[in-house]
């Protein structure tokens, strides 16, 4: 038997931003590039690729005259202006919720808080976060550990990652308190997120499990958090990226009857089901069987 998670799969923002990118890739006469992939799913891009998508790894290998898709976790300020002052189109698919951090960002600097950002330094949506804050003059703290060491400021502002877990926000603004007299503390942690996860909590919870497949890019932060969450509820989780890997992780199926199935904000629809009919076949022949 075959459950899936009810939230799973596409967010809002990478929907968004992918169904521009195709719009552009039909219509455009001009070259479409982003900067850096514009989802964390190597299938998906790939599919963009052969559309005629260009992935650049830096904004100054995109040519004059082209069209530059903003992806959905943003980009700095200096990038744009650069971008726009080398005579390139650009279209901001910057997901809404990543737009509010950024706007936090740049607002609550300009009034003299010192910035704290919650999440990984080298994600591109912190980078992009980074790169609105006044003097980009913050610090990012990937958790509670970290937290503890930063020093005393008249008025700290607390942002987070949107991919970030609503417990690691409560306890890091619990730290903080300490370090402040004014302590702003702004969830920007999306809905998309926190129905994925919880959906994936549910999923183990009200099913009686023998393992969870997950679905999503390697590189993809929020399918990362999916899987901690689905581990941390003592649950076998197989993270795979495509079809074949149900195939080359045939015994990991053995002896497990009921399969639950989750993926990533960054996960296409097309995938998932791929992936489920391969799962669903293995069922049929009894392949899941020992
Ligand atoms: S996970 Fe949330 S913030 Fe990120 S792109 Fe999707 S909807 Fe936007």
């Amino acid at each position: 038997m075959i459950v899936m998670a009810e939230h799973a799969g596409f967010c809002f923002g990478v929907k968004r931003a992918v169904d521009a990118i195709e719009k552009a890739l039909s219509k455009d006469n001009h070259e479409v590039w982003t900067i850096g992939l514009p989802i964390h799913n190597p299938q998906e891009v790939e599919r963009l690729e052969k559309l005629g998508l260009k992935v650049a790894k830096d904004y100054t290998e995109i040519p004059e005259g082209s069209k530059v898709l903003i992806r959905a976790h943003g980009e700095s300020l200096e990038i744009i202006d650069k971008l726009i002052a080398k005579k390139i189109q650009v279209e901001d698919m910057t997901c809404p919720f990543v737009k509010k951090a950024q706007n936090l960002a740049a607002e609550l600097s300009e009034k003299n808080y010192h910035v704290i950002l919650l999440g990984d330094k080298n994600h591109p949506e912190i980078k992009g976060i980074i790169g609105h804050v006044k003097n980009n003059d913050c610090e990012v703290i990937a958790d509670e550990n970290e937290a503890e060491k930063i020093s005393r400021h008249s008025k700290i502002a607390l942002i987070s990652q949107t991919t970030q877990r609503e417990e690691r926000l409560s306890k890091v603004a619990g730290i903080l308190t300490k370090k402040t007299a004014e302590l702003h503390v702004c969830n920007t942690i999306c809905k998309a997120t926190s129905e994925r996860q919880d959906s994936a909590r549910e999923l183990v919870r009200k099913n009686n499990l023998d393992g969870v497949v997950l679905i999503g890019g390697r590189q993809s932060a929020n399918t990362g958090k999916l899987r901690d969450i689905i581990q941390s509820e003592n649950i076998n989780v197989l993270w795979v990226e495509d079809e074949n890997e149900i195939e080359s992780n045939s015994d990991w199926f053995k002896n497990k009857f009921e399969i639950g199935i989750a993926a990533g904000a960054s996960t296409p629809e097309w995938l998932i089901m791929n992936i489920k009919s391969n799962i669903a076949q293995k069922v049929n022949q009894g392949g899941i069987h020992s």
